[in-house]
């Protein structure tokens, strides 16, 4: 059924009636099934290309014939850990069925119609699409060379604003903010105001930012800023993006509020006991930081050398600009097996949004470019 006739649309809620879906990466079985090719490979969610910790697969196995029972709606032990891990107590962690989930219940609990969401241009999709369910207006602030301008996001606080997302780095262009400008940030915006530190690829940030980047852990900041909300997944560097557990750490009193709207058993039992699992694999994560490094440098050089530029990237992806609309490339490159991300946001629309993936994927990847720009 399309917008014009669907009988509800008049019924849905206003914030709802002019949004569009979510636009996930295209399912490798989904092209296979459109297209005939086998052996593809998918470039396009940001997932981890080695898998989850084999500790964490481990566990599924011993967890399945429980799936009879709710799981442990307090999430007791990956609290447990996710608190000592972060030098925070347990009531300051909430769980979320993946962290998307953490930032629509931050969004469901604090906005009405009316209250406003800031956010930069060319951010996470899914903020102005919880933001407009709940009928708040989303105030997204130009971005500078892609990336998120503190400074005009601290002007665009209003006494109507509610909450600030800030993607850290970025998705879709892996760009980062430094310490010293987000300190900056959290000094000039209210107390009152709930800022939220979306740091999904925290991991390779970390590792790749080397001494020459700033990058912030914020989730030290905590105490310092009692309306400082962190969030992070397992989707990403753990390799559990199936599985779906986010988290996201803040001031009790908040965890508190977002616990009243909470769903019980928004985190399945499975993704409980992996979660769980995979925080005792460090080595993992370790191998995961290193390949998701060197595959960068290999796809930003690959890249180079066909004369296209990236948008630096603290992140497991980057964006290249092509030199006409992306939609095209796309194309050409699922045909050849090789699912990427086009359109990462309106005004990009020649970009193409690549995962790091294995050394072999990256130079499939490459080699498919090469071959369809005649480089
Ligand atoms: C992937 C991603 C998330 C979270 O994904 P979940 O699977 O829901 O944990 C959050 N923020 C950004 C910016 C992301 O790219």
């Amino acid at each position: 059924m399309n917008k014009t006739t669907n009988m509800f649309l008049q019924r849905a809620a206003a914030g709802v009636a002019a949004l569009s879906p979510y636009n996930p990466g295209k399912p490798l079985e989904e092209l296979e099934r459109e297209y005939g090719v086998t052996n593809a490979i998918k470039l396009a969610s940001n997932e981890n290309p080695l898998g989850p910790s084999p500790k964490a697969l481990a566990v599924l196995g011993q967890h399945l014939a429980g799936i009879a029972r709710y799981p442990d709606d307090s999430g007791f032990k990956l609290k447990a850990l996710l608190a000592d891990k972060h030098a925070v107590r347990s009531n300051q962690v909430i769980l979320g069925s993946g962290s998307s989930n953490v930032l629509e219940l931050v969004v469901r609990t604090f906005c009405e119609p009316g209250d406003e969401v800031v956010y930069s241009e060319h951010a996470f999709a899914m903020y102005p699409i919880i933001t407009r369910a709940v009928g708040a207006n989303g105030v997204a602030v130009p971005s500078r060379d892609w990336g998120h301008d503190l400074d005009a996001m601290a002007r665009a606080v209003s006494a109507r604003c509610k909450v600030v997302f800030i993607a850290n780095p970025n998705n879709p262009t892996g760009t980062w903010v430094e310490a010293p400008a987000l300190r900056r940030f959290m000094d000039a915006v209210p107390d009152n105001v709930l800022v939220v530190m979306d740091e999904a690829y925290f991991e390779f940030a970390d590792f790749s930012a080397g001494q020459s980047i700033d990058y912030p852990d914020t989730s030290k900041w905590l105490g310092d800023y009692p309306n400082l909300i962190v969030t992070r997944t397992f989707s990403k560097a753990y390799g559990l993006a199936g599985l779906r557990v986010g988290y996201g750490i803040c001031h009790s009193q908040v965890t508190d509020l977002l616990n009243r709207v909470r769903a019980p058993f928004n985190v399945n039992s499975l993704g409980l006991a992996a979660a769980t699992a995979a925080l005792g694999d460090p080595d993992h994560i370790g191998k995961t930081q290193q390949v998701n490094h060197d595959g960068m440098r290999q796809l930003a050089a690959g890249m180079r050398h066909m004369g296209l530029t990236t948008i630096p990237s603290l992140a497991n992806f980057l964006c290249v600009h092509l030199p006409d609309t992306a939609m095209t490339t796309y194309d050409q490159l699922l045909r050849t097996g090789v699912i990427v991300r086009p359109r990462p946001s309106a005004g990009m629309e020649q970009f193409l949004r690549i995962s790091v993936g294995t050394a072999e994927e990256n130079g499939r990847f490459l080699l498919a470019l090469q071959r369809i720009l005649g480089t």
